[in-house]
């Protein structure tokens, strides 16, 4: 029998959809790994039920107790649905410049939200040491405990995709994957995914995507952790070297404009009908470049990381486009 039990069986086995036109340029056959069919919506989910069920594992939680996460919104909403699953509550710390279709979706899922300005993570005051100095004081009070769940630095988001994103591509493609490549927010997805790849076949090639100016291709170049950039895609673009980045290996680091990007993911939707997020869409203009690259006839993978209606806001409103110089196409 195919049942599911519950939310948490239902996170992962997301099927991997052959991308025509990114294939047709290419000469590649290049695939993307459909996370924004997860229950919760997006490939956060996998590092959220993993979080969680490894606290549970070493009795780091209890019924009713409290998780407490700073995020740009994905990974919130799969800790906020798989603790409505099985009985805990959350406090989420947001950066106030995400989507507002994403805080809705927040406080849908029954999470408490707290929104904090956007500062640079060497400021004390950026949602992520917010988020854990608001776990450790809370821990002094709340009867039932509290987990703080440091996605950054928490090693079960690595292991996350370790155990259950890499097997699945393994699988998925017979080993015929040659290429990985994704965006870096934590690290998680591209480090334990190259991580099981790397385990299966020595020389995968794996790929980074980087927001233009984003700290990562500058570090997997030159050795600096330096960016200048802006970019409107979020949860993506990584200043510093996490807990789950650590050790990673990249072969082939790209950084992708805003400009590049944008036409792709509206091609995705007007000739493939996947209707995706902004991190899908660089990711997909990266495996791109990754093939050109490595030459025709290899078999690429990226990450479709969430879909387009967290961001109908942003860059699927004319207002929004213009108001980052950002070109608006004719149907929209
Ligand atoms: N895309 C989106 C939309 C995300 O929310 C995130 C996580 N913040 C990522 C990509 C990056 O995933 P990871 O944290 O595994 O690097």
């Amino acid at each position: 029998m195919q049942i599911r039990d519950g939310f948490v069986d239902a996170v992962g086995n997301t099927p991997l959809i052959k991308l025509k036109k990114a294939s047709e340029e290419t000469g590649c056959t290049i695939l993307g790994k459909a996370e924004f069919l997860n229950p919760g919506g997006s490939v956060k989910d996998r590092a959220a039920k993993h979080i969680i069920l490894d606290a549970e594992e070493r009795g780091d939680l209890e019924p009713g107790g409290l998780i407490v996460e700073g995020t740009a919104g994905n990974t919130g909403i799969g800790l906020a649905l798989v603790a409505d699953a099985r009985g805990y509550r959350t406090l989420i710390i947001i950066p106030e410049t995400q989507s507002q279709e994403k805080k809705d979706m927040l406080r849908l899922c029954g999470a408490q939200l707290r929104e904090n300005p956007a500062l640079p993570y060497k400021n004390p005051d950026n949602y992520v040491h917010v988020a854990k100095r608001t776990a450790e004081e809370l821990a002094k009070t709340e009867k039932h405990g509290v987990l703080y769940a440091n996605q950054w630095d928490n090693l079960s988001n690595r292991n996350a995709h370790i155990r259950s994103t890499g097997p699945e591509i393994w699988e998925q493609t017979n080993g015929t994957v040659d290429g990985f490549i994704c965006a870096v927010g934590t690290g998680g997805t591209l480090a334990g995914t190259a991580e099981y790849l790397r385990s299966k076949k020595k020389d995968i090639v794996i790929g980074l995507a980087d927001p233009m100016g984003a700290a990562m291709f500058n570090y997997f170049t030159k050795g600096e952790l330096s960016s200048d950039g802006t970019s409107i895609t979020e949860g993506i673009g990584q200043g510093r070297i996490t807990g789950n980045l650590e050790g990673l290996a990249v072969d082939e680091p790209f950084q992708v404009p805003d400009t590049e990007w944008l036409p792709v993911c509206f091609d995705l939707l007007k000739h493939e009908g996947l209707l995706m997020g902004g991190s899908a869409a660089l990711n997909v203009m990266g495996a791109i470049k990754l093939a050109k690259k490595m030459g025709p006839g290899h078999t690429i993978v990226t990450v479709l990381c969430d879909g387009g209606q967290r961001y109908q806001s942003k860059m699927f409103n004319p207002e929004f486009l213009k108001s980052k110089d950002l070109p608006v196409p004719d149907w929209l």
